[in-house]
């Protein structure tokens, strides 16, 4: 394999630009050239692209973003923009292509495969950890430790107010980012997706437990993590419901995008390094369509497919610490 295609796409994650570091210096390490295509799928299409050396990614590491840019392209979805795609492809002698993002830019990928012949290898980057096959996806740590100093700022306030604040973080569909932040910041509630499609929360139900928390610990502060799209209106319209219907004083923060940026933690650039190199050697070994995965310290190579058809269920230990152990609807009695 001579020459490497890679982009970025969808929403941008923590670690994209580790990641695309990664992939140039491990080509160039191979003796393979990059060329890069900005706006994801779109600069396929338009042709947008420039080649990327290893002096062009020196010191971009520690920056969220991905200086490729990133993008979301409807029209990829289409049979004639997959064809389009595929002949530009070849136009540049392109060999292999590396799609870093979500599940829907693996879509993408599968759907570019059924109409080129070159190499495809997916990187997982997505804040939000619903890939199936590795352990965490590039830029999810970097979310959480966002997410948990956000709560811990609201906590302080929440607490000498002694009010209830509805904290929205990102997570439409996939809880991840929504549980693992109210663990690491001891909130007391979060509303989940998996969890609402499994038995949806009634307001009464949040009452009662805010009600129930309050008694048992005294009075005090409330603090409940909402997955964006889990609410009609969000954290701003449970709060104005709280108030009027309930009176209970209660605030919402909606901490949308602030989510991704910022310096990536260490693990999303350590692990964006390592998948980064690791999609180069699985290009080299002639792999395709599939990603570059990390399952307990190793790295995995996963079918693209299974990576969006199969699913990481929530930690089941989290969510049973969370709801029997720290914050229980009722009192449990002792054993
Ligand atoms: P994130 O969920 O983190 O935002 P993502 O990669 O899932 O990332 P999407 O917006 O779902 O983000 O997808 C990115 C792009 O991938 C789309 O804008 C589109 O260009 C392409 N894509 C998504 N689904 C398909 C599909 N079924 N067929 C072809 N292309 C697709």
């Amino acid at each position: 394999v001579q020459r490497i295609g890679v982009l970025t796409s969808g929403g941008d994650a923590p670690g994209m630009n580790a990641a695309l570091r990664a992939v140039v210096l491990a080509a160039d390490h191979y003796g393979m050239e990059v060329i890069a295509f900005r706006h994801g799928y779109q600069g396929l299409l338009d042709n947008d692209h420039a080649p990327m050396r290893p002096a062009d990614v020196m010191h971009i590491l520690q920056y969220s973003g991905t200086v490729i840019k990133s993008a979301r392209c409807q029209r990829f979805k289409e049979v004639e923009a997959a064809q389009e795609a595929a002949a530009n492809l070849d136009a540049l002698s392109i060999d292999a292509l590396v799609v870093i993002g979500g599940d829907g830019s693996f879509r993408g990928a599968e759907h570019l495969s059924a109409h080129w012949d070159g190499q495809i290898i997916g990187v997982p980057g997505t804040i939000d950890n619903d890939l199936f096959g590795t352990d965490a996806t590039i830029g999810y740590a970097t979310a959480v430790h966002i997410a948990m100093d956000a709560l811990d700022k609201i906590r302080d306030t929440a607490d000498a107010m002694d009010r209830v604040f509805i904290v929205e973080v990102m997570g439409r569909y996939a809880g991840f980012i929504g549980l693992s932040s109210a663990m690491a910041a001891g909130a007391e509630r979060m509303i989940l997706p998996e969890l609402q499609k499994e038995k949806p929360l009634t307001i009464s139900t949040i009452v009662k437990h805010i009600e129930r928390t309050n008694a048992i610990r005294g009075e005090g502060s409330y603090v409940m993590v909402l997955s964006e799209h889990q609410w009609p209106g969000g954290a701003v319209a449970l709060a104005e419901q709280l108030e009027a219907e309930y009176h209970l004083p209660c605030r919402p923060c909606l901490l949308g995008h602030i989510q991704r940026g910022g310096p990536p933690s260490p693990a999303d650039r350590i692990l964006a390094s390592e998948l980064g190199v690791h999609a180069i050697e699985l290009i080299r070994d002639g792999v395709t369509k599939v990603m570059a995965g990390m399952q307990a310290g190793t790295p995995i190579a996963v079918p693209l497919r299974d990576t969006w058809e199969k699913k990481n269920p929530l930690d089941s230990n989290l969510l049973r610490i969370q709801h029997e152990i720290f914050n229980p609807v009722k009192k449990t009695p002792r054993t």
